[in-house]
């Protein structure tokens, strides 16, 4: 039978994978002897492997951008994390194979990532609920581990797996883990990763290897275009710099790309001519032999990735606003060509990467000849990139993403930005060290060692507000609020228009129960910052505290209408309902948190327990059962369900429930035997063997 001569072999799906924060340099495939990451070396030894790729940015939703539209930073308009969205204008990768009949999905692990930041174009779905996460230490990003996020991938997956017919699909999926901080999270993997920082990118890459596994099985890998990269490094100390944003050297501008799809590329090859990340869409939109990369500022590197043609002669650009935006610094703006970087700086630099691939020997102005086509290079494609401009609109940032933000050294407060103004990001980095290494000390109670540097920084720069209002924090966290109060106030007197600082002393005042000095500093802060949602939110606390709910709800309100994804004000309320015992209108707000944030589980948990506390059994339990789904690995529901089920005349039940809990890590006998709710379980046969079990699990194996 003749095969109709219109067929054609349907197009590949497409698997954008990208790991947070990956050097190069610390994946096995890339030459590193003590990296853990089988599943990428795999991925290179079956594809092609490309050797000198760099991002356009060392940030990462710029760097993501870039990756999505093909564009540069100054084409597409995203130039930091936090306060730039995509535009609705920018044409995704995801739109166009939209159109092109694929089924669209994006997994991302990080806050910086939500759809608010609009890389969720062309996506029909876009998972990026991270509030079922746990609540990240103070200042930390949200975030979600690998496994959790390869979970919710693999269920897509298998979803897609069962549909018919079947469209090719388009997944992208984004791991954070190797972004700090280095938690270990994963025994076995810390044993065998020679730091923090490797036992993380092992973790990313067990993610990757259950994706990659999964459509192995199902057989349908080699029929799907893998593109293997990450946004950008980490500069791990390199240049004084502790992680990236701040410098565009090549530990935190060189990344791993790699390209996987048999019959059309080789396996086991390398590509040694220069890539960049805005050469991904039109290289994956040529292999689909789709239009549209045209459209881009990339190269379809297609053929040359084959072997058929010569690498072409690309220049790789790459800029940090991070410096300026964040602190009032210079902005760095730089180009990789023929064996050279050049970066455009109050003290510029030259780089012959070949002899000097650490960029230690600052050859300008020495060779200024030789950087003369790379500034001309820099130029043309600032102003090819500025002719093309869309409009990426800036936001109001939550305040979450902001605390966060600020703490991980994304953005200062306007008044360290004053102090650091047109600075070298070079000169400036000492400063901005100190700072950071002292307010990362105060996270972790290094109190004496924080005020230690503080005072140095404050030697050598008394005007240093920064400084002073890291020490009223540590005072803070002495619970020496006299002294606390005194910085403040010398802070204010240095610079009086700080809204925090104003907020921050009502906080105070509200600490010692002085409403009323609490609500003027908190009308202040207003004052100055008319869109401060947390003096707000404390101000509808103290009209709470005053037993006036109509004010405070007023003031929740207005938060709300301010920033509607601020959900911690509806729980604030919720929660204060709840401390009142006034369930019912606790719940009510819980559940307004939850028609936002359905996934968000301490509220689920909260709900459950108003529930339960105005006697609505059912859906108390049901909130717990909803908790359970989201949060499979923790004890807290089933402990939760278990007291309800003994308060309800099914000890068994209970018994049963509590087993469950154990098996997810309660070990507090305290939470067993001190619970008057569970009384009726005690009496059980069973209780004995229960705090048996509870004691065995909680004993660390013996070595051997
Ligand atoms: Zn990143």
């Amino acid at each position: 039978m003749a095969v109709p001569a219109c067929h054609r072999r349907a197009r590949p799906n497409v698997l954008v994978i990208t790991v947070d924060t990956l050097r190069a340099d610390r994946l096995g495939c890339y030459g590193f002897g003590l990296a853990h990451t089988p599943a990428i070396d795999r991925l290179a030894e079956e594809g092609v492997r490309c050797t000198d790729v760099a991002t356009a940015a060392p940030i990462t939703l710029p760097a993501h951008a870039s990756i999505m539209t093909g564009l540069y930073p100054p084409a597409h308009g995203v130039r930091d994390n936090g306060n730039y969205a995509l535009g609705q204008e920018a044409v995704t990768l995801a739109e166009q194979l939209h159109a092109a009949g694929y089924r669209t999905a994006a997994f991302v692990s990080a806050a910086v990532l939500t759809r608010r930041y609009g890389l969720d174009q062309g996506f029909a779905v876009y998972d990026d609920d991270l509030w079922s996460e746990d609540t990240p230490p103070l200042f930390m990003i949200r975030e979600r581990p690998a496994q959790r996020t390869a979970d919710r991938a693999l269920a897509w997956l298998e979803d897609w797996w069962k549909s018919a017919p079947r469209q090719p699909f388009f997944l992208w999926v984004h791991f954070f883990d190797p972004h700090q901080p280095y938690n270990r999270r994963s025994n076995d993997l810390a044993a065998l990763a020679p730091t923090p920082y490797d036992a993380e990118i092992a973790e990313a890459d067990r993610g990757v290897g259950r994706l990659l596994d999964r459509l192995r099985q199902q057989g349908v890998l080699d029929e799907t275009l893998v593109a293997f990269t990450a946004d950008h490094g980490e500069s791990l100390e390199e240049h004084g710099e502790p992680t990236h944003g701040i410098f565009i050297y090549d530990a935190t501008i060189r990344v791993p790309l790699i390209w996987r799809l048999p019959g059309v590329f080789g396996a086991n090859t390398t590509y040694d001519g220069p890539v960049r990340h805005i050469d991904i869409a039109s290289t994956v939109l040529g292999v689909l032999g789709l239009p549209g990369g045209d459209s881009t500022q990339g190269t379809n590197l297609l053929q040359a990735l084959r072997g058929r043609t010569p690498p072409p002669d690309l220049v790789q650009y790459s800029e940090t606003r991070l410096a300026e935006e964040g602190f009032g610094m210079a902005p760095l703006f730089g180009v990789r060509h023929a064996g050279r970087k050049w970066i455009q700086a109050p003290h510029p630099e030259l780089y012959d990467l070949r002899q000097d691939p650490r960029e230690l020997t600052n050859l300008y102005p020495r060779d200024a000849a030789a950087a003369r086509p790379l500034e001309d290079a820099l130029a043309a494609i600032t102003t090819a990139s500025t002719r093309r401009a869309l409009s990426a609109p800036t936001r109001l940032i939550d305040r979450e993403t902001e605390e966060m933000l600020r703490a991980l050294g994304y953005i200062a407060p306007p008044e360290q930005r004053a102090e650091m103004a047109g600075r070298d990001p070079k000169d400036g980095m000492a400063l901005y060290n100190k700072l950071q290494e002292a307010r990362q000390l105060v996270q972790v109670d290094r109190l004496d060692r924080a005020e230690t540097l503080l005072g140095e920084v404050l030697a050598a720069a008394p005007e240093n507000v920064t400084a002073r209002n890291l020490l009223a924090f540590v005072a803070v966290k002495r619970n020496e609020l006299d002294e606390a109060e005194r910085q403040y106030v010398a802070s204010l007197e240095q610079q009086p228009r700080q809204h925090r600082v104003h907020g921050a002393l009502g906080a105070l005042a509200l600490r010692r129960g002085d409403l009323d000095e609490s609500e003027r500093r908190f009308h202040l802060a207003l004052e100055l910052a008319p869109n401060d949602v947390e003096a707000m939110s404390n101000l509808g606390f103290i009209d709470a505290v005053r037993g006036n709910d109509a004010g405070a709800e007023a003031w929740y309100e207005r938060a709300i209408a301010i920033d509607p994804t601020y959900p911690h004000v509806h729980r604030r309320l919720a929660d204060l309902f709840y401390d009142r015992k006034d369930y019912a209108r606790a719940l009510q707000y819980y559940r307004r948190v939850l028609a936002a944030l359905p996934e968000y589980f301490e509220v689920l948990i909260q709900a459950g327990n108003s529930a339960r506390f105005f006697g609505d059994v059912p859906t108390a339990a049901e909130y717990y059962d909803e908790a359970n789904r989201v949060r499979a690995d923790s004890w807290i529901p089933s402990y939760n369900l278990a007291c309800l089920r003994a308060l309800n005349g099914a000890p068994d039940d209970a018994l049963a429930l509590l087993g469950d809990a154990i098996e997810r890590g309660l070990a507090s006998q305290e939470l067993l035997d001190g619970n008057p709710d569970l009384e009726t379980a005690r009496m059980l046969p069973g209780w004995r063997s229960l705090l048996d079990r509870m004691q065995t699990a909680a004993t660390p194996a013996a070595p051997g």
